[in-house]
């Protein structure tokens, strides 16, 4: 592939599993972490093991200032420019509407959508034409679940943010999608997932394929679209909840 990516919150979960993806393919990956240094070390070995390129800078993604300071950093590493930009990084609110509070608000718009606008337009002078622009949303986006209703305005947010970039971004050919995974197993799910057989089989239930969704499940979405098979498609959000709510 000889391209080179970013993945914010590369470092765990869905977005490892995408680095691993991108790097397999050929990229050198530059993933992201907020606290979590460990993993994304872990994250970069386990790429370099196999062959792969990747690096590993600290974002504090959501505080104003932190989309500059992360292409400050990646400019430093002797990178000429990015092919593609995955926005991952994300936050869940699991509050009901009565309790979210208007910190919990502001914070998850800062994480799941004012980061990902300004880490794009910070890269506009950096992505090269032709490139990719990768944001995963959420099933929750399209499927009513007054239980993280917050969370999910701002997985709506950010789909529309892929269309407004997508026809801003095209006569680039940079094309510019959402990937909408639904309940995957990432330990953002672990408190009331892992070990819990109920819980399990009724999250696999929501799924018309029947089971949970695994970080590579969407990793390979992301691969398509990032590879040259991917090349017409814009704009869209591309499901990939297992056929949840159908
Ligand atoms: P995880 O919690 O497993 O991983 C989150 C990643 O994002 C970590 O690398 C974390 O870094 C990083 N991160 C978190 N907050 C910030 C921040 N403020 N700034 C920079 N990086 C940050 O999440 P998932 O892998 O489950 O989710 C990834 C994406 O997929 C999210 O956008 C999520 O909304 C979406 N999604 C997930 C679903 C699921 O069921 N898991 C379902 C639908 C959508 P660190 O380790 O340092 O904290």
């Amino acid at each position: 592939m000889g391209k080179t990516a970013l993945v914010t919150g590369g470092s765990r979960g869905i977005g490892r599993a995408i680095a691993e993806r991108l790097a397999a393919d050929g990229a050198t990956v530059v993933l992201t972490y907020a606290s979590d240094e460990a993993a994304a070390r872990e994250t970069v070995q386990r790429i370099t093991k196999d062959g792969g390129r990747a690096h590993a800078l600290h974002a504090e993604l959501g505080q104003h200032g932190a989309a500059a300071a992360l292409w400050a950093a990646y400019d430093a590493l002797g990178l000429d420019g990015v092919d593609i930009i995955v926005n991952n990084a994300g936050i869940a609110l699991p509050v009901p509407l009565g309790q979210v509070s208007e910190e919990d608000f502001d914070r998850v718009l800062a994480v799941n959508v004012r980061a990902p606008f300004f880490v794009v337009q910070e890269a506009l002078g950096r992505l090269r034409d032709g490139g990719r622009v990768i944001n995963i949303s959420s099933g929750a986006a399209r499927i009513a679940m007054p239980e993280i209703l917050a969370y999910g305005a701002t997985k709506g947010a950010l789909d529309t943010l892929t269309l407004n970039l997508a026809k801003a971004l095209g006569a680039r050919g940079i094309t510019v999608n959402s990937v909408a995974p639904g309940i995957v197993d990432t330990d953002v799910n672990a408190g009331w997932l892992r070990g819990n057989a109920e819980a399990e089989a009724h999250a696999a239930s929501l799924a018309a394929l029947g089971r949970v969704g695994r970080p590579e499940d969407i990793a390979d979405v992301v691969g398509f679209l990032a590879s040259d098979a991917g090349r017409w498609v814009t704009g869209r959000v591309v499901d990939a909840t297992g056929g949840a709510g159908l």
